[in-house]
């Protein structure tokens, strides 16, 4: 029953390589998550007090992620990183947010924020609503730019109370964040009593089972999920150290809390998605999917003389008009934008529904399988070919 497909208002098909942003790993309309949310469904949509499934799920992720000691269920990625921000100044007793261009961790004031033109000054706000005194607090810094992260720490490490990250970026196409970038940012933050946020909401259980900072081996203090730990609904989490987490209300000072947070549909829906993602070698069909369809777009756009390349980890791909994977935002803006937009539509004609934008990575499912990913590489020979 689950697909990779879905159908618009006219009743025309398109293979689906968003999958709602992210969360649907296993492809739309999941026969066991189906049934968990059918029968968590007969039972009560929401009781305002933990439930049994959402101690489970809790400890589903703590024993999945082991930096996560601790953890608190939230509704959305937005509330995960907020809520983490909070924590982490209440923590620290600073204000100071180091974030880097390109990634995004949701719309709360805080992160919603752009570099200024000098590498220290204030940040600017990226959306109106967000005021310059909040927007002041954020430093925003080159993702994978050693030099800058080792100059910031010398002159305002003691200012700051967290550097939030995606470790794999997700939200300008996909942009690995390099092994020495990830490594220099826990020893400055553990040097500098800053705490390291990993933002896994997208990267988490979609490049790995424990996420990106399984692949690194690197621990960070707090961490941020979202996307598929609802599989599909609104569910998310962050957690991290135990002696960090215990400054939460109520018993802690740092306050949080969320009317439908730890949902019982949502957790259910979440606890069978996390269910199936452990059976044996789940990633590595999952990664050979992505590969297939990586390694025919690319040779696909090659014979047709196009300057093309991809990149992917485990179920999340990025696809690039240009002849090397970017490894920071402006990287991303000097690939050929030009070229995105009309391969965009092509494909949607031809039924394939990528990322409208060439700053967002696309996701593949457990459900596309040779048949889809080789009627989406004839979709992409006739769209490449179109574009010279
Ligand atoms: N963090 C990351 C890395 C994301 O990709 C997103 C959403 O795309 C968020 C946070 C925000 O999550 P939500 O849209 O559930 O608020």
């Amino acid at each position: 029953m689950s697909r990779p497909h879905f159908w618009d208002a006219d009743g025309k098909r398109y293979i689906d390589y968003i999958g709602s942003w992210g969360p649907m790993i296993l492809g739309h309309l999941d026969a066991q998550v189906l049934a968990a949310v059918q029968t968590a469904l007969t039972r009560g949509f929401s009781f305002g007090t933990p439930t049994e499934a959402e101690i489970e799920m809790a400890e589903e992720i703590c024993k999945l992620v082991p930096s996560i000691e601790q953890v608190r269920l939230v509704s959305s990625g937005t509330e995960a990183t907020m809520s983490a921000l909070r924590l982490a100044r209440g923590f620290t007793g600073r204000h100071r947010i180091i974030k880097f261009a390109g990634c995004y961790h949701g719309h709360a004031d805080s992160l919603l924020i752009k570099a200024g033109s000098g590498l220290l000054s204030f940040g600017q706000p990226t959306s109106a609503g967000v005021p310059e005194a909040i927007a002041q607090h954020t430093t925003v810094l080159e993702y994978n730019n050693l030099a800058q992260l080792s100059e910031t720490f010398a002159s305002i490490g003691e200012e700051i109370a967290a550097v939030i990250v995606e470790p794999i970026a997700g939200n300008m196409n996909l942009v690995r964040g390099t092994p020495e970038f990830l490594r220099m940012l826990r020893e400055l933050c553990t040097q500098h009593g800053a705490l390291l946020i990993f933002d896994e909401v997208m990267s988490g259980f979609r490049v790995a089972l424990g996420g990106a900072q399984a692949l690194y081996g690197i621990t960070p203090d707090l961490s941020c999920l979202g996307k598929i730990i609802g599989g599909g609904m609104p569910a998310a989490a962050f957690g991290g150290r135990r002696d960090i987490m215990a400054h939460l209300a109520p018993l802690g000072a740092v306050y949080q809390a969320g009317t439908l947070a730890g949902n019982p549909l949502a957790v259910a829906a979440g606890l069978a998605t996390l269910k199936r993602l452990q059976a044996p070698n789940f990633y590595d069909q999952l990664e050979a999917r992505t590969a297939r369809l990586t390694a025919g777009l690319t040779q696909a756009a090659h014979e047709a003389g196009m300057t093309f390349s991809t990149d992917h980890v485990g179920g999340m791909f990025g696809l690039y008009f240009a002849a090397h994977r970017p490894t920071c935002l402006a990287e991303v803006s000097r690939s050929n934008l030009d070229n995105f937009k009309p391969f965009f539509h092509h494909m949607l004609a031809a039924g394939v529904y990528f990322a409208p934008s060439a700053y967002e990575a696309g996701f593949v499912s457990i459900t596309h399988d040779d048949t889809v990913i080789d009627a989406t590489l004839a979709a992409a020979r006739m769209t490449f070919s179109a574009l010279q």
